[in-house]
């Protein structure tokens, strides 16, 4: 059975399991979705063997026992599948729950397919968070993607999510067809009114047996480059943090069968698009901050959080190469220290004198 990588990154995460439930309970396709690819190798019916093994093989296979766990049940339409599978999917994940196993449960769903009285079944079986696939705010982009619901829904659903007291979390989309900058910075101030617990972030890729794969080969759709997918998300990620709102993933998780040949066909994908995106956060707050420094300056010796470090060097050192070059003069010096707080730039320059900077949002 294939293992995949978890989401969680620190410790106040849980260690996710997912489980993809294959289209199940989507009322069509997407024209940018197809889960054999980004979702892998997963059965079109889940039976109860099946899922034992798996969630026990993914048990086994955590070796960090300090985390809480949680059975996420992603790639599909959850609260839309057979009343009766859904109550089956619900209490062998619950099993876990009363065994003392695993600590709580997810689901992922459209947001048309919430209502107040299909949530009394996630009630009935301590789900605790639920990730609504919102992809845009615009009514235009919406319907471009054959998403077959508008941006009424989306904020009827959190609506009814909250009051019930779930954990939200949203799902949005950049480099949809007929979307634009505006209309994606648009997208992200509904989110922030909405304020979801957590968001992904994931940049439109074109999948092969895709109505979107369609769309590009007679050239009527045009992909992101990587570097405006990074300034988007980038752009995300100030905005939203600066609103107290996480964004936990950014860029879909690299399955086996998305490095396949011909499988993506064009778009911004990279394995570590979320460290491409907080180098650039950490870039641009650098940027600002030396404002502040006069060109000619000698010196300039950082000091940052060890597990900024990366981030702030940017990949291949990039960032430190674009400050070189801005500071052709100055000695440049990183230190990386374990006591530095997440987030926190120092800066001293030859004269002595120092700066501080704290990027708000970095756990
Ligand atoms: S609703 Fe979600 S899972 Fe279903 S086809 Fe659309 S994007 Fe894919």
């Amino acid at each position: 059975m294939k293992k995949i990588s978890h989401e969680s990154k620190t410790n106040n995460n849980p260690f996710i399991i997912p489980v993809f439930i294959m289209n199940s309970g989507c009322p069509h396709r997407c024209i940018f979705c197809n889960q054999e690819i980004t979702a892998g190798n997963f059965p079109q019916k889940i039976t109860k063997d099946f899922f034992d093994t798996y969630i026990n093989s993914h048990l086994a296979w955590n070796k960090d026992k300090s985390k809480k766990k949680e059975i996420a049940f992603y790639g599909g339409s959850f609260t839309g599948i057979d009343p009766l599978y859904q109550e089956d999917l619900l209490s062998w994940a619950y099993s876990f729950i009363q065994k003392g196993i695993v600590n709580s449960l997810r689901i992922s769903t459209r947001p048309d397919y919430i209502s107040a009285a299909n949530v009394s079944l996630l009630k009935k079986y301590n789900v605790t968070t639920v990730e609504i696939g919102a992809q845009s705010f615009v009514d235009e982009v919406l319907f471009s993607a054959q998403r077959g619901h508008n941006a009424d829904s989306i904020i009827k659903a959190l609506t009814i999510l909250k009051n019930n007291g779930f954990q939200t979390g949203l799902h949005l989309m950049a480099g949809l067809p007929k979307d634009t900058k505006e209309g994606f910075i648009y997208s992200l101030d509904k989110t922030i009114e909405l304020k979801p617990d957590t968001v992904r972030i994931h940049p439109v890729v074109v999948l092969s047996g895709t109505a979107l794969a369609k769309e590009f080969r007679r050239g009527e759709y045009k992909p992101l480059e990587l570097s405006e997918a990074v300034e988007l998300c980038r752009m995300a990620w100030e905005k939203l943090s600066m609103a107290g709102i996480r964004i936990i993933r950014m860029g879909l998780h690299l399955t086996p069968e998305m490095i396949k040949d011909g499988s993506v066909l064009a778009g911004p994908i990279h394995p570590a698009l979320g460290n491409l995106v907080l180098s650039s956060v950490f870039y641009n707050h650098t940027i600002k901050f030396l404002e502040k420094v006069a060109p000619d300056t000698e010196e300039l010796s950082f000091v940052v959080s060890n597990r900024d470090t990366s981030s702030f060097r940017g990949l291949n050192n990039a960032n430190i190469s674009a400050i070189k070059t801005l500071y052709p003069h100055a000695n440049l010096i990183v230190k990386s220290l374990t006591g530095q707080p997440r987030g926190k730039i120092s800066l001293t320059i030859k004269s002595g004198k120092s700066f501080n900077l704290n990027i708000p949002g970095i756990i």
